[in-house]
């Protein structure tokens, strides 16, 4: 039996390329030194896999900025815009990728970058391939290839390309004119994944591996056709190297025929999200084709069961023999932290439970030696389950009695929307078009360095405290002055808008070095979400009440949404999502009711993360979204009906969900607007969108100031959408990364917009 790993984390033990990569840029270090920090960060990988005992290794997984990106290179898919990149004296091929990928503003060029987007679901952002109708395709690279040969110096004959496979390259991608469909483009590929597929045969490899994480998709009957035409293909024109087909993140289920019976030597499939598609899968397989049982889970960073891995590899052994089946991780690890040992402040109870990038490959061969009969092994892992099953460092019955003990009711507002905006119109009096912000005010380095000083303990609490109550009260004097109509108190306290709350809710851990790829050099810090969820005490009434005191205007409270904190956590295998939303909905309602109390009358709950927690498969999403939206609403509804209720949402699609947004029942909902010319409040208008709603007239993405012009013109488009009495005036989202003097120029003129367009737009009074 094989052991086998999909991809390695590739940003460095220690975020060496990201910061390689960030000096390269700057023109702080040459491009030597940029690929000697790659070269060893390769090299370091392999050793690591290659200790921990695993039979086919991959390479070419690792990428200077993104994956599907370098396959655009490989396959000279490059828009014509880049070609004069190219052509600047001293450019390389990498400033050719990085100007794709981040776009290219100097020696007089000013190129846009390409489209970036989410990979399937995860929080890795991709580079989307732009293709023409008359695409082309050459082998335009020579980075596989390259790769491939060092690899094998360390690896020998366990060096397995890794490649993204061209059914699930062209699906990322997208059509940069009309009259053609991407998918049809499959014919000129494939061509050269039959050349590239012999050099690297030639080369000596005995493995590749291609990712077809779209076999995880609702499929088009042309997507699988395409499929099997790609396979069939290049089965006929390639030889002496066998091809591995990856799959991951979701069940095949209809598409599973098509994927078992692709001509190619081996499958690999997601057994961590999907474990119920084994059995189909092993009564459909094919005499001959190999599988590869996905068991340890690439995206979370829990210790594998082992016991319940052994259930499926038995199965698969009994029915496929041990020559016929592989052991990996579920997908690339690159969606994990990378290491665990480096972990030395987690309570060592809880880090028995964990496994990072490097233990999971040790949990890859553990299991095989199993397999063999290595019982010790098998014993250690019970006994660390058992802990996590049974530790009261998990289990809060109190907080599983309320989630359980959840009604209806407790997700329902007293009164319907009509009655609660009567009584708010009586209790805040705000004008026509009242004009709000979304929460955060740049974080100047100042404030970067406050936090990191306290941190540090090189500030007392009272000085760091002082510290942020200044910056609070300068940015409402400035909002006052301005004539903001809803205060905010600019978010000077809060490093992340998830670890704020997550840091002061029980149930929550934070790693000091679990950092992973969110796309470039960026990379993210997720909580660790370990336990029952709970508030064991206020986490925002002292910041909100100390900023309402200083205004006589209203101050509005800001909370993050339980399904934002989920999404943007790493969460608990050991129960449901829902069950764990839900402790965070509790946690959350208990602060919004909290703030309530303290007299504050309006509370925006973010739930930026709704739309990505969307499952991949269509048929999934009615439930995920029915209990996202009640998870919101047990937040929202533990308030009286004089309590107004926003909430806030940072992306622009909103047609297949509108319903279930509109089920929110949020009194105000915020929403970016801007950059699509208000073209998605048509979802809103056309499903008659009854509350009150902020469409975004000011996109903060780009430091660029909008005219108050430009801001009138868009509230009379959206005038003409909805009813104008229910329109409010508001950035696209939070300001936290602008600059002050471009978020000053910017309000400004929004505060005018918002005049002007009291003038312009009549409203009907009362409802
Ligand atoms: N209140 C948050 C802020 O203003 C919202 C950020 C977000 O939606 N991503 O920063
Ligand atoms: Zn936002």
């Amino acid at each position: 039996m094989l052991t086998q790993n999909l991809g390695y984390p590739r940003i460095g033990t220690q975020r060496q390329l990201k910061k390689a990569c960030e000096s390269y840029w700057s023109g702080k270090i040459g491009l030597d030194e940029l690929h000697q920090v790659a070269r060893t960060i390769r090299e370091e990988n392999w050793q690591t896999q290659l200790k921990a005992g695993i039979d086919l290794i991959p390479c070419n997984d690792f990428s200077y900025y993104d994956q599907v990106l370098d396959m655009s290179m490989l396959l000279g898919v490059i828009p014509p815009r880049y070609a004069p990149v190219s052509g600047v004296k001293g450019n390389n091929e990498i400033d050719l990728y990085f100007a794709m990928a981040r776009g290219y503003q100097r020696d007089g060029l000013d190129i846009t970058a390409m489209e970036m987007t989410k990979w399937m679901d995860t929080n890795y952002h991709y580079i989307v391939p732009e293709f023409t109708a008359k695409q082309s395709f050459k082998i335009h690279s020579e980075k596989v290839f390259n790769e491939y040969t060092a690899a094998v110096k360390t690896l020998g004959d366990k060096a397995k390309p890794v490649l993204v496979g061209p059914v699930s390259y062209l699906l990322a991608g997208k059509e940069k004119e009309q009259g053609f469909e991407r998918i049809d483009l499959i014919k000129d590929l494939v061509p050269v994944y039959v050349e590239i597929i012999n050099r690297l045969q030639q080369q000596g490899a005995r493995w590749i591996q291609l990712d077809e994480p779209s076999l995880a998709l609702d499929l088009s009957k042309r997507d699988k056709e395409a499929f099997e035409y790609a396979y069939r293909t290049i089965a006929s024109q390639v030889s002496g190297v066998k091809l591995l087909v990856a799959t991951y993140f979701e069940a095949l289920l209809d598409n599973t025929q098509v994927a078992v019976n692709l001509p190619v030597a081996a499958l690999h499939i997601d057994l961590v999200r999907a474990p119920e598609q084994l059995d189909e899968v092993l009564a459909l397989i094919p005499a001959n084709l190999q599988l590869s049982l996905g068991v340890i889970d690439g995206r979370n960073v829990w210790k594998n069961d082992y016991e319940k891995s052994l259930a499926q590899i038995n199965k698969a052994l009994a029915k496929l023999g041990s020559d016929r089946v592989m052991i990996a991780p579920s997908c690339s690890l690159l969606h994990s932290p990378i290491d665990l040992d480096q972990e030395t402040a987690i309570d060592a109870g809880i880090k028995n439970w964990m496994a990072f990038a490097k233990q999971k490959l040790n949990e890859v061969a553990e299991l095989k030696q199993i397999t063999e009969g290595n019982q010790a092994l098998l014993d250690a892992n019970k006994k660390a389950i058992e802990s996590r099953r049974t530790s009261k460092k998990v289990h809060k019955q109190e907080v599983k009695d309320r989630v359980a003990a959840i009604t209806d009711a407790d997700a329902t507002r007293k009164s319907a929307f009509p009655v609660r905006q009567q009584l708010h119109r009586e209790r805040f009096n705000l004008p026509a078009f009242p004009t709000t912000t979304i929460g955060s005010f740049p974080q100047t380095d100042d404030i970067r360095q406050l936090r990191a000083k306290f941190k540090k303990g090189d500030l007392t609490p009272e000085q760091y405290e002082k510290a942020i109550e200044d910056a609070t009260v300068e940015v409402i004097r400035w909002q006052e002055e301005l004539g903001i109509d809803v205060l905010v108190h600019g978010e000077f306290e809060r490093n992340d808008m998830v670890e704020y709350f997550g840091e002061q809710l029980d149930g929550f851990l934070f790693s000091k070095n679990g950092w992973v790829q969110s796309y470039g050099s960026r990379c993210v810090k997720p909580p660790v979400i370990y336990g029952d969820v709970s508030r064991p005490q206020d986490m925002t009434i002292r910041w909100i009440t100390f900023a309402a005191k200083q205004t006589s205007k209203l101050m509005k409270g800001m909370l993050t949404g339980p399904v934002t904190i989920l999404q943007w956590s790493f969460v608990r295998d050991d129960q449901p999502r829902d069950i764990t939303t839900n402790q965070i909905a509790l946690a959350i309602r208990d602060e919004v009711v909290a703030l309530e109390k303290a007299g504050i009358g309006i509370v925006q709950i973010d739930e930026a993360a709704i739309r990505e927690g969307l499952p991949l498969r269509k048929a999934k999403r009615p439930h995920y979204l029915d209990w996202a939206v009640k998870a919101f609403r047990v937040t929202a509804s533990g308030v009286e009906d004089k309590t107004q209720i926003h909430t806030h949402m940072c992306y622009s699609e909103f047609n297949d969900i509108i319903e279930h947004i509109a089920a929110m029942d949020a009194d105000v909902i915020t929403i970016e607007t801007s950059r699509s010319q208000m073209e998605l409040l048509h979802a809103f208008a056309h499903f008659e969108y009854p509350n009150e709603i902020g469409p975004g007239v000011y996109d903060i993405h780009s430091p660029r100031v909008p005219s108050k012009e430009e801001m009138v013109s868009l509230l009379i488009k959206a005038a003409d959408l909805l009813p104008a009495q229910n329109l409010w005036v508001n950035p696209d989202c939070g300001l936290k990364t602008r600059k002050w003097p471009e978020t000053k120029a910017a309000l400004e003129n929004m505060v005018q917009a918002a005049k002007e367009a009291r003038e312009l737009i009549s409203v009907a009074s009362a409802i």
